[in-house]
Parts: C-alpha cells; sequence; structure tokens
C-alpha cells in the first residue's frame, strides 16, 4: 500500500492529479479462467441439458464474450425446447 501511495504521489508530478483523493483504484482481481468446462460446442456439460456460458465455464474472458456464449446456449436449449414441442 505504501508503495502504491508513493507511486501515485511520484506520478502526480508527471501527470498532476494521478493523486487525486478521487483516484479509484481497483483491488485485487481474481479470475478463475483456468476452470474449464468440458462442453459441447452448444455449451452443453457433461450433465444432459445443462448448459453452461461465460468466464464461469471457462470459455470467455470478457463481457463481449460472455454475452455470446450465453446466446449460443439460449439457442440451443430453445431449439430444444420447440423440438420437444412439436
Ligand atoms: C475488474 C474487472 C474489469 C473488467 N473489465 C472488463 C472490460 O473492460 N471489458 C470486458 O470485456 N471485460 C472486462 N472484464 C471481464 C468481464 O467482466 C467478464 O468477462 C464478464 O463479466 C463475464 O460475464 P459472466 O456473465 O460470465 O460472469 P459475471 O459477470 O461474473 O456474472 C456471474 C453472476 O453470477 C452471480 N453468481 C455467482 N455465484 C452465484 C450463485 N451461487 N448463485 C447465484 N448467482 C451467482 C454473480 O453474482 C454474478 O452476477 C473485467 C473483469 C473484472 C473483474
Amino acid at each position: 500500500m505504501v508503495n502504491i501511495l508513493e507511486m501515485l504521489h511520484a506520478m502526480d508530478k508527471v501527470a498532476p492529479g494521478v493523486a487525486s483523493r478521487n483516484t479509484l483504484l481497483y483491488g485485487v482481481e481474481v479470475k478463475f479462467y483456468s476452470n474449464r468446462l468440458h462442453l459441447t460446442p452448444e455449451m452443453e456439460t457433461e450433465v444432459e441439458n445443462l448448459f453452461a456460458c461465460g468466464d464461469g465455464a471457462g470459455v470467455t474472458r470478457g463481457l463481449i464474450q460472455a454475452s455470446a456464449s450465453g446466446l449460443v446456449a439460449a439457442r440451443a436449449i430453445l431449439g430444444r425446447r420447440s423440438a420437444e414441442a412439436s
């Protein structure tokens, strides 16, 4: 913490405002990218009808990709429900 504060004050000399009391610092960022499930291309897990998507499934690392993987799973689920209904 002391190192970070010292760095901010040093940076403030080069770029005034960096050490402002309004400067927001991110805390420790924990990401679980290494936890990767076995998924079909439709995002189905090894458990039938259980789908996983997004960062928790280990297949994405960003907002757009996580959203897209959710769409893939949702379309697959809707496709199955439509098939069941007909
Ligand atoms: C500090 C930081 C900065 C980032 N900046 C960017 C960026 O600039 N651009 C970018 O594209 N990506 C960024 N990311 C990555 C991005 O946020 C993730 O890739 C994305 O949010 C993953 O979406 P997700 O839906 O898979 O998971 P999440 O957004 O993590 O959603 C999971 C949800 O499940 C909920 N949940 C967890 N456990 C349970 C439970 N047991 N029961 C019910 N609900 C539960 C959580 O509360 C959460 O709402 C950043 C990530 C971090 C941590």
